[in-house]
């Protein structure tokens, strides 16, 4: 039995690629002097916030709610919220919304939950069933990642949020990294550092990801021994989304060599250095969505974009010829899209081209 290296009772972890192990109680100071050089190293937090936690209800994120409203009470100006967005996802979410509402009444922590039926007028699996039939070459995680997106940065804005903390861990943001170094997509690598957004919009919230550089296996540890995690579940989608795999080739990678996380997240921090001395900016230019006036990177947003594709937000001609030349041009593009993908789903299966379209949904 692998033992303390700091007091030597019985280990509860083993870091192998460190070469040490602890036990509870020296894992949990090991885990908060991690979380706190994080925040310290990359400035995430300012003396007075608004913190609102985007919670999902599984491991990560409610390992995080916990570390921060334990940590907001030692820290006077800070304030702690959690925001949930329920996608609509039969057998997996209302599960982890149950786990979410008990650990929240227990931490006495206000809370926000917000739904996509409520919202777009659909759930996250209605919005594939009509995704499939309209022959949307896009994955669940696509749909998902956009829209809770968006609703995330509006609700959490709305609650009054200065700043969103997410509970992305090490292993979320290498996977992410490595899914985009294989798509050869350096815009998305360069929005891959712990603080991300165009913090100029005055719609945009900052993100924050106080976990960036903590393993999986120690938020699923801190959150097993804080009684934060009492089952496990998995969403329907997430063996068909692209980083299905790669998690998988990155686990046996670090089982084989350990420290092949630790790696790839230098590699990406140095990445990100390389870029911004390079001038590859992840934020770009921020402009607002001449729909619904969100902040967006192009004329109209993704979310707009994607619901005139699904068929779910219908602009009349006068809405139409009120748009920028730009804006329009986009939304035109996107009907003659829906147009020819609706004939070809009645006639016959999507063409290779479309269905070769990548899939850019986040982390489950
Ligand atoms: Fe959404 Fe994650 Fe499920 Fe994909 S795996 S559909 S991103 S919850």
């Amino acid at each position: 039995m692998a033992r303390c290296s700091v007091c030597g009772r019985p280990a509860v972890y083993v870091d192998r690629a460190g070469g040490v192990a602890f036990c509870e109680k020296h894992f949990l100071e090991y885990f908060d002097r991690k979380v706190r050089r994080t925040i310290r190293r990359f400035r995430l937090f300012r003396p007075r916030e608004r913190i609102v936690v985007a919670v999902s209800g599984g491991k990560d994120s409610l390992a995080l709610l916990h570390y921060l409203v334990r940590l907001s009470r030692r820290v006077p100006g800070w304030e702690v919220k959690a925001l949930l967005v329920d996608e609509g996802i039969k057998g997996y979410r209302e599960y982890t919304i149950k786990r979410f509402e008990r650990v929240a009444g227990e931490l006495g922590v206000e809370y926000r939950i917000v739904r996509f039926r409520d919202e777009l007028g659909y759930t996250l699996d209605e919005i594939v069933r009509l995704g499939a039939e309209r022959g949307l070459p896009y994955k669940p995680c696509t749909y998902c990642g956009v829209f809770r997106r968006y609703l995330m940065n509006k609700a959490a804005r709305e609650m009054g949020a200065t700043v969103v903390a997410t509970g992305h861990n090490l292993d979320d943001i290498v996977q992410t990294y490595l899914m985009n170094v294989l798509g050869n997509d350096w815009e998305k690598v360069a929005r891959l550092g712990p603080v991300s957004g165009p913090a100029s919009h005055p719609r945009f919230v900052r993100k924050v990801k106080p976990f960036y550089e903590v393993l999986e296996k120690e938020t699923t540890l801190y959150a097993v021994l804080h009684g934060l995690y009492d089952g496990f579940e998995e969403c329907p989608y997430a063996p068909l989304g692209e980083r299905w795999e790669i998690r998988r080739l990155i686990n046996r990678l670090e089982e084989q060599r350990p420290g092949t996380k630790y790696s790839l997240l230098r590699s990406l921090l140095n990445a990100l250095e390389i870029l911004r001395r390079a001038g590859v900016a992840g934020d770009g230019e921020v402009r607002s969505c001449a729909i619904c006036g969100e902040p967006s990177a192009h004329p109209v947003c993704r979310a707009c974009l994607l619901r005139i594709e699904l068929g779910i937000l219908e602009l009349s001609e006068e809405q139409l010829e009120k748009l920028p030349r730009e804006a329009r041009e986009m939304v035109l593009h996107a009907l003659r899209l829906r147009e020819k993908r609706r004939r070809r789903a009645s006639g016959g299966a999507a063409s290779p081209a479309d269905r070769g379209r990548g899939d850019s949904g986040g982390a489950g």
